[in-house]
């Protein structure tokens, strides 16, 4: 009997070891390319109503003053035009920086994500924040308030993986171009779960502009 009970224990002990060994063996994927799948699988909506997802640039790692990087993409467009929400969601703050000049945050559905717009010459009538917008819905107008000022009109687009607290100002920067160029393949990996083929999420489409 006592025998038996050692031997259980210790192919049960056994079992633990293989399962824990198999989960080490699988290092989860980076964070932010998982991110990236998860919200390019949305084919979200560019922000910049006309302008065509080819027109897009990487801007994300660039420097910025004070040894900040960039963190967004910018969209060029003539001033007033319309910017749109690229998910459904919350409007979770219209908020008023320095840099940023007007800006707004939405939250995407799952209240996981946020969505950033800056330099906005205004926002859409009547929005206020905790409304709830549909994708494609206006939201503003391009400008240059804030440090774009002098510059050419354009939005400043940013996406953050929110903190467990899901304060608006907070999160983990994600790179927006690949999520709204939908690079190949993450749209379609996406449907077969997460564990599918990871797709080239940072490579730099053929045809694309070089970068300054
Ligand atoms: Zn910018």
């Amino acid at each position: 009997m006592a025998s038996s009970y050692a031997k259980h224990s210790a192919t049960f002990a056994l079992g633990l070891l293989l399962a824990g060994g198999a989960a080490l063996a699988q290092p989860p994927a980076p964070p932010a390319a998982v991110d990236i799948a998860i919200l390019a699988a949305r084919q979200l909506t560019l922000p910049v109503q006309g302008v065509a997802r080819e027109a897009l640039t990487d801007t994300f790692s660039n420097a910025r003053s004070a040894g900040r990087r960039h963190d967004a993409i910018d969209i060029l467009a003539p001033a007033g035009t319309p910017v749109l929400a690229v998910d459904d969601g919350r409007i979770a703050k219209l908020f008023l920086s320095k840099p940023g000049g007007i800006t707004l945050y939405q939250f995407d559905p799952s209240g996981r994500y946020s969505y950033y717009y800056a330099h906005l010459e205004r926002y859409a009538d009547g929005l206020r924040e905790g409304q709830m917008v549909r994708r494609g819905q206006v939201i503003g107008y391009v400008g240059d308030t804030g440090n774009a000022r002098g510059g050419a009109p354009h939005l400043h687009f940013a996406i953050a993986r929110l903190p467990p607290e899901r304060s608006w100002w907070k999160g983990e920067a994600i790179n927006p171009y690949p999520v709204l160029r939908g690079l190949e393949g993450a749209a379609h990996t996406a449907d077969n779960g997460p564990s599918a083929a990871s797709p080239p999420l940072s490579r730099r489409p053929p045809g694309a502009p070089d970068l300054p």
